[in-house]
């Protein structure tokens, strides 16, 4: 395939293939949290992200959000458009929790009244601060009109995500997003997985997500395994 390493960031690393206009991403199994600090291994993380993440932009795909994959290629890669990524992350958030709850000082769990979405610097160096449609303007981030499709996706994305989880007990509580632009267009990039969203289960309100890892609750994997099960009906043990 031609491949040769471009990048390797916490959770995954990025291959040139043969075809330039399009990539090859790796998962990992390392895990991260607060910006580096905190590091470990999550126990098939990349084979499950990479299930769960194909699963999600299949959904999304069909319900007509333009995305940057096109087919997983074995257990940990899959081939992605190349993208001009945005220095963007879009948060849309449910429930209060994590650094919102901190944030505006309400109680983790606390419904919304309406959707909220955030916008975030993309900067390690920096630690990922907020910023609104002036900062990304003033900072040449993106421009106008690709700060509106990001949120006109951002929702949409939260319905469709919303619905179909509903009906697999799971409820969306947050999740952060990324966007690049190829050919011109805005496509959604990056991956859709417990390492990027909130999920707790509707019953119970267990966690099933990345905050087991980075609160220390324990039973990391099992939490990765059951939210892909539930949506595909798949284990990887
Ligand atoms: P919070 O701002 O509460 O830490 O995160 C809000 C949501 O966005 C959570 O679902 C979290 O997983 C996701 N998120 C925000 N920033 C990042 C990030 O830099 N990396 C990952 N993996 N997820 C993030």
């Amino acid at each position: 395939m031609n491949q040769e390493p471009i990048y390797e960031g916490k959770a995954k690393k990025i291959f040139t293939t043969q075809n330039p206009d399009e990539l090859l991403v790796y998962f990992k199994d390392d895990a991260t949290a607060f910006n580096g600090v905190k590091k470990g291994t999550i126990v098939n993380k990349g084979m499950l992200n990479n299930k769960i993440s194909t699963f999600f932009f299949d959904l999304l795909g069909k319900n007509g959000i333009p995305h940057h994959f096109i087919r997983m290629l074995n257990d940990r890669e899959m081939l992605v458009k190349k993208l001009d990524i945005l220095m963007v992350e879009v948060v849309v958030r449910n429930i209060a929790a994590g650094s919102l709850a901190k944030r505006i000082g309400w109680e983790e769990g606390r419904k919304l009244p309406c959707t909220v979405v955030e916008m975030y610097y993309k900067n390690d160096e920096l630690g990922d601060p907020l910023i609104n449609a002036y900062h990304i303007k003033a900072l040449n981030l993106a421009t106008d009109e690709q700060i509106r499709i990001m949120e006109t996706y951002a929702l949409k994305i939260n319905d469709i995500l919303t619905d179909y989880l509903k009906n697999k007990k799971l409820a969306l509580i947050d999740f952060k997003l990324e966007f690049g632009i190829h050919k011109g267009e805005v496509l959604l990039g990056d991956e859709i997985s417990p390492d990027t969203c909130r999920f707790w289960d509707t019953e119970t309100g267990e966690k099933l997500d990345k905050d087991r890892f980075r609160r220390d609750l324990g039973d990391v994997e099992d939490a990765y395994e059951e939210v892909l099960f539930r949506l595909t009906g798949e284990t990887v043990k």
